[in-house]
């Protein structure tokens, strides 16, 4: 069965031509992270004055941070040639020796969701980039033998969203790893203004820091939710928008003053109303308000948990005061 998609992407048409439009390319371009950039900016140079590829790189963070557009950026200031994929696109051990055979020297290989990876493919991709060999077999029962071929240079870009979630030895294979953070709202401010001016309708300051307080820290949504917001003000009439026409139209869209959608409220609802403020476990919860438990754990809860709604237990989620005090509700006696 298909998982329903996050409520904020409802009746929308795909977005890929226009987050491809408004990546930046250049590390110089890719606002926040600092940490991130600051450190990626050393092990760049020193690759390019070494003239070797970069090593391996591991990203982890929530979805629409960002870790798609610096695999690219990575292969951009490097200058060679990015191939993306994913886990559970490479589904036999095979499709990853076809990748791995035809890439250009030097090249950046990005798979996004590293950890869904299934194992064989994972035993494919260990000596590829450690020694740059991969080892297949040839021919069946006992005339069966392993041939060892050669495989260019090249840097993998692992991308997922939890530190959990992948096998011990695939992660020591990564020389370079970084977390991504939930951006802050001046580093949003500065995305949605320089989005706008891609997309050709102004937004004024405030304008641009209602949305970026309400994109729940996260440059897709911010970008999502300027093109709809962006839709309100041309048809309204406004010629740029202002912080009252973005405060208006995000109301219109049920984004509330925290960036929280209908799913998030009904998270929290759900726990604070049918299970007492909790604790409630994760699989208890995805049943009450009806969407997939995996995508609550990756998409929505470690937002909720960074603004101090929810917090994670050993017995499971429990809600904040600051829950409560969001939705106007009492604290239920115990
Ligand atoms: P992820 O791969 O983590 O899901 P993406 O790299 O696809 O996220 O980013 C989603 C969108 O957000 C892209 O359209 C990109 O333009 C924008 N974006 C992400 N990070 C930044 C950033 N640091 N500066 C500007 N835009 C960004």
């Amino acid at each position: 069965m298909r998982k329903e998609e996050p409520l904020e992407q409802e009746a929308m048409p795909p977005e890929e031509p226009f987050e491809n439009s408004l990546r930046p390319s250049r590390l110089d371009d890719f606002i926040g992270q600092g940490s991130i950039k600051d450190g990626l900016s050393i092990f760049l140079k020193a690759a390019l004055q070494r003239e070797e590829p970069l090593d391996h790189v591991l990203l982890y963070g929530p979805p629409g941070l960002g870790k798609t557009t610096l695999a690219n950026i990575v292969a951009y200031e490097m200058g060679a040639q990015v191939h993306i994929t994913s886990g559970p696109a490479i589904m036999r051990p095979g499709d990853l020796v076809g990748i791995l055979t035809n890439l250009e020297e030097g090249a950046v290989l990005f798979i996004d969701e590293i950890h869904r990876l299934s194992r064989p493919v994972e035993e494919i991709l260990y000596p590829a980039m450690e020694d740059r060999k991969v080892d297949i077999m040839i021919g069946q029962g006992p005339a069966a033998r392993s041939i060892r071929l050669d495989v260019p240079a090249f840097t993998v870009v692992g991308a997922t969203t939890r530190q959990g979630l992948l096998t011990g030895p695939l992660r020591d294979r990564f020389g370079i790893v970084f977390s991504f953070e939930y951006y802050d709202e001046p580093a949003l401010l500065e995305i949605i203004t320089r989005s706008s001016s891609i997309l050709g309708y102004e937004i004024d300051t405030p304008g641009a820091g209602e949305l970026a307080k309400r994109s729940r820290g996260t440059p897709r949504i911010a970008n999502r939710l300027l093109r709809r917001v962006r839709d309100y003000a041309q048809v309204w009439g406004e010629e740029k928008i202002s912080s009252a026409a973005a405060a208006k139209a995000l109301d219109a869209l049920q984004v509330d003053v925290l960036g929280l959608d209908r799913l998030d409220r009904a998270l929290l609802e759900a726990i604070i109303t049918k299970y007492k403020g909790g604790p409630v476990g994760l699989e208890t919860l995805a049943a009450t308000v009806g969407e997939d438990a995996g995508t609550i754990e990756d998409v929505y809860e470690p937002y909720l948990i960074q603004r101090g709604l929810i917090a994670r237990t050993p017995r499971g989620r429990e809600a904040a005061p600051l829950a409560y005090e969001h939705l106007g509700l009492n604290k239920p006696e115990r």
